[in-house]
């Protein structure tokens, strides 16, 4: 069984409970808002304040200026900050960056890491990760056109990307990009290059609007061009040709961070649609909360959660004692069924409050639109299925051995 979450821990996550209540929900109305250029000054404040109390990056090592947390205990900390889509951004570990910091700190060389990783931890930059092509299926992204030429000393870029979220700002990307056409083993034909944003032949064309809203900075999600895009070969993330390895190793952690955050998602709107049943009187001295499909929807909701954050910390602790690649049948069976317990309690919340759940007066609407996108992105849920059923079909024999 897990590790019992011990008194250093309790202790550091009250004081992030705290801290998230106190400093950061009075920020949520400006958020809901649209008012970015407002809030921005406003969380810079609160990110300064996090540094203060030592609760800065708190993924990394205590080396590196974090709280040398296992995944496991990670989750943890991760559920709490997610009450608040602003959580993950004021404590320096938000997607992509995180992803990032982790792909760095494996793969890059001394020079990559004090020009790229130093300040990507200390917060004075941000990155981006651009993979999807709108021309290609992201889900099978073995096949992809953005192309890295070798010239000298140099790879020139060429190519689309789309969905490359927070490219608005950042100060680098992370690049897939064809280096070897001609390789036969499709997983080995690319690699992952850092482009500095200002190299030229870089363009952000347009923050995508996405259910209803554009976005900036931070916030955004962005169609990228590269245009005869010249970077030293230096720039090179590990080895040519392991683009898809390295991205394999992001994404086993980076579902565990997403997972978990889904899992304080949900937590949050269960609390909300516990408080409205218990208050809102569907006639006088009668409450909602009296209601036995409210109660189903609570109870279930309940139910369902309780599993998720177990399910997660599970697949986390496995991670941490062994590795990502033997998680795999764990992470995509959170991946997918998660995402859709975090789908189901943000819709029952939301018919809980009736208008009032469609409007921005609660968070409730922005976590209904921008969390549909968690059955998408990091591999839609099809895909995840899929690759459960498969390997659990691999343990039964005869007409199931082949062909699936
Ligand atoms: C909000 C958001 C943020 C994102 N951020 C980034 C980012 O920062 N960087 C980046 O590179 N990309 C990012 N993406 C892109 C994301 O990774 C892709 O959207 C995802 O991989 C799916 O690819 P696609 O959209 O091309 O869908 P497609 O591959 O065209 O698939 C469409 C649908 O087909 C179905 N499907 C696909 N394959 C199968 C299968 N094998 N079996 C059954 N059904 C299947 C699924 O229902 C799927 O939703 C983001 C996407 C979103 C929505």
């Amino acid at each position: 069984m897990f590790a019992q979450i011990d008194d250093g821990l309790n202790a550091t996550l009250e004081k992030i409970k705290t801290f998230i209540e106190t400093e950061i929900l009075p920020l949520e109305p400006m958020f809901l808002n649209h008012d970015f250029d407002g809030l921005l000054p406003e969380l810079e404040k609160r990110r300064n304040k996090v540094k203060e109390m030592g609760l800065w990056t708190p993924h990394l090592s205590k080396e590196l200026g974090g709280l040398g947390l296992s995944l496991y205990q990670f989750g943890h900390v991760s559920e709490a900050m997610a009450y608040t889509p602003l959580g993950h951004y004021v404590f320096n570990c938000q997607a992509p960056d995180i992803g990032n910091t982790e792909i760095l700190l494996e793969h890059a060389t001394d020079e990559q890491k004090e020009r790229f990783l130093k300040p990507l931890i200390n917060g004075e930059i941000r990155s981006c990760f651009a993979m999807t092509e709108p021309e290609h299926a992201g889900s099978n992204p073995v096949y992809m056109s953005t192309s890295a030429e070798k010239d000298g000393d140099d790879y020139v870029i060429n190519g689309h990307k789309w969905f490359t979220s927070a490219a608005d700002g950042a100060n680098f990307a992370i690049v897939m990009a064809v280096t070897h056409p001609g390789e036969e083993h499709l997983h080995k034909r690319a690699s992952q290059i850092i482009v500095p944003l200002d190299t030229p032949g870089f363009t952000l064309v347009r923050n995508i609007p996405v259910m209803g809203e554009v976005g900036t900075g931070y916030f955004s999600h962005a169609e990228v061009r590269f245009e005869n895009c010249r970077v030293p070969r230096s720039n090179l993330l590990g080895k040519e040709g392991e683009g898809f390895l390295l991205a394999q190793n992001r994404l086993g952690r980076g579902r565990i961070h997403h997972c978990m955050r889904w899992v304080g998602i949900s937590e949050r709107a269960l609390e909300m649609m516990c408080r409205r049943a218990a208050t809102r009187e569907i006639k006088p001295g009668t409450l909602l909360g009296s209601r036995q499909t409210i109660q189903n929807w609570i109870a279930e909701s309940h139910a369902e959660i309780s599993a998720s954050r177990l399910m997660v910390l599970q697949t986390a602790d496995k991670i941490d004692r062994e590795s990502s690649s033997a998680a795999r049948l764990e992470i995509s069976t959170i991946k997918f069924y998660v995402a859709g317990v975090m789908q189901r309690v943000l819709d029952r919340a939301l018919q809980t409050h009736g208008a009032l759940g469609m409007t921005d007066d609660t968070i409730l609407a922005y976590f209904y639109r921008h969390e549909r996108a968690s059955r998408i992105y990091d591999g839609p849920d099809e895909v995840h299925k899929r690759v459960v059923a498969r390997s659990l079909l691999k343990n039964y024999s005869g007409k199931y051995t082949v062909g699936f």
